[in-house]
């Protein structure tokens, strides 16, 4: 990047370390949780619209790629800058967190952790209900370009359910609200909801009002044991079509269990295919009673063993089991290629055989996890980026579980994004002509195509392609 332009950027921020330029901060900057490694020319850490407004002004008139990062938990590869240019840094950006309870409403700036948004507004005795398993690192301004979802979906909806008011500077640099404070709002085209999961690629998000519910007054946790990987999906669409609706419906495969024993052991019985983790939120009551139903309903599907948790600590050891799932994976080998396929509830039993079969076909590491209960499976494969013939049977892998959700009446992406690790099979779901509607709508928002360049939309020819050579 030419030097006079990063000079400009320097008199728009106005304290020196927040433009970092040093190769090993550029470095640090050079990947997220997925594949892959770019780095870019430039670092900048804004913390107010203004600043925003006026690099991307800058940026759109020089042509030079901006690339909008949170805290880089993206499994998707969405904040990597592929064409190199700049890096907006927007996790410093954390100055505001209000909560108001009479609007019941959260305001908040992009670098906000979505863990603190969620202890603010338990405070006020309200909830902030969407949970990515990241919610610890990740920021809200992440969450709300990915659209993020995590184990309350099934019961509660994704960030977009939660999101009524955003402040955007769009690629031309002008500073836009869309949305507001209220509820109910049906003025105009819902600008809000096309920005939220947009992965940073139409505006950067600088502000953000987030609808909150109450807290519910009670849980209750349960988990059950299954020697058929598939029986666990049939009690899985047997609870929710016998009218229980938990707040959590997890699932982990036997290599999952296995990997977590590894690490630190728990006492799970390593001999069975699945393991179920259920949470119900309610009136104490209500779900004194659902749970002893959710019980018969997976002992009757063929659960081994259920055990219902007694006392607030025993539930959270029994998801302590899901928690270490992702750090004991990558214990087993370091490379580690994260999928959300997603399917209809109806269909998670034929996922969970078409997995069993993909596994044994390419001969890879597959561990199955995940938010089952709303069809959101994470197939994780668990490989070494250093073995090229290993890492061609993951890519064929991959291409066949994107392809076994889509047949299935599904998704390619239930809450990581498509980014660049998806791009190349966006066609496959959406067709030519819905590619081409959402292509028109990034060329109008972003006419230089300087905003987060390389991300959802493949380059023509465009595959994945899983080892060093890329
Ligand atoms: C262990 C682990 C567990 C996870 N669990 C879940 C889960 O349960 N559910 C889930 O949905 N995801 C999950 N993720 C994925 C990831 O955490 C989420 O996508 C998260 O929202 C990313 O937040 P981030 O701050 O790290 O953003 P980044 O990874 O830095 O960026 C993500 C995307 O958002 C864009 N972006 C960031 N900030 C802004 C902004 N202010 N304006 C515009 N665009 C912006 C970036 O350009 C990029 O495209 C998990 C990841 C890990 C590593």
């Amino acid at each position: 990047m030419d030097e006079k332009l990063i000079e400009y950027i320097r008199e728009l921020i106005p304290e020196n370390h927040r433009v970092l330029t040093d190769q090993a901060d550029l470095y640090s900057y050079s990947f997220d949780a997925s594949f892959g490694m770019h780095v870019p020319e430039l670092v900048v850490q804004p913390k107010h619209t203004d600043e925003v407004a006026a690099i991307m002004k800058l940026a759109n008139q020089y042509h030079i790629p901006i690339y909008p990062r949170g805290q880089g938990t993206s499994l998707s590869g969405g904040p990597l800058p592929v064409k190199g240019g700049v890096v907006l840094d927007l996790s410093k950006w954390d100055s505001k967190l209000e909560i108001d309870a009479e609007d019941m409403v959260a305001v908040v700036s992009p670098g906000v952790l979505t863990a603190d948004i969620h202890a603010a507004a338990m405070e006020s005795g309200l909830m902030y209900p969407p949970d990515p398993s990241s919610s610890h690192v990740s920021t809200i301004g992440g969450n709300l370009a990915e659209n993020s979802g995590g184990p309350r979906g099934l019961k509660y909806g994704v960030t977009k359910d939660y999101v009524i008011g955003l402040e955007v500077v769009t690629p031309e640099g002008e500073v836009i609200q869309t949305g507001g404070r209220t509820i109910k709002n049906v003025t105009g085209y819902d600008l809000t909801k096309l920005i939220v999961g947009s992965e940073g690629t139409l505006g950067i998000i600088t502000e953000a009002i987030l609808r909150l519910t109450p807290k519910p007054p009670a849980t209750e946790t349960l988990m059950a044991l299954f020697d058929d990987i598939v029986d666990s999906g049939r009690a899985i669409s047997q609870v929710l079509s016998g009218g229980i609706l938990p707040a959590k419906m997890e699932m982990m495969d036997q290599a999952s269990i296995q990997a977590v024993e590894n690490y630190q052991p728990l006492g799970l019985p390593t001999d069975v295919e699945a393991l179920l983790l259920v949470e119900l939120d309610g009136h104490p009551a209500a779900i004194k009673q659902e749970i002893t139903d959710t019980k018969h309903i997976c002992l009757q599907a063929g659960a081994r063993e259920v055990k219902v948790a007694q006392t607030n600590d025993e539930a959270r050891e029994l998801w302590k089991a899901r928690k270490l799932v992702s750090p004991a994976i990558v214990r087993v080998k370091p490379t580690k290629i994260s999928e959300d396929a997603t399917v209809p509830r109806s269909k998670i039993p034929d996922l969970f055989q078409a997995l069993k079969e993909i596994k044994e076909k390419h001969q890879v590491d597959l561990v199955v996890f995940g938010h089952a209960g709303d069809g959101n499976l994470h197939p994780n494969i668990i490989a070494d980026k250093r073995d090229e013939e290993e890492m061609k049977r993951v890519e064929k892998a991959v291409e066949e579980i994107f392809e076994t959700a889509v047949k299935l009446g599904g998704t390619l992406s239930g809450e990581h994004g498509i980014g660049t690790m998806k791009s190349p099979f966006l066609e496959m779901e959406l067709g030519e002509v819905g590619v081409d509607m959402m292509k028109r709508m990034k060329n109008s928002w972003d006419p230089n195509h300087i905003l987060n360049p390389g991300k959802i939309f493949p380059e023509p020819g465009q595959r994945l392609v899983l080892t060093d050579e890329s």
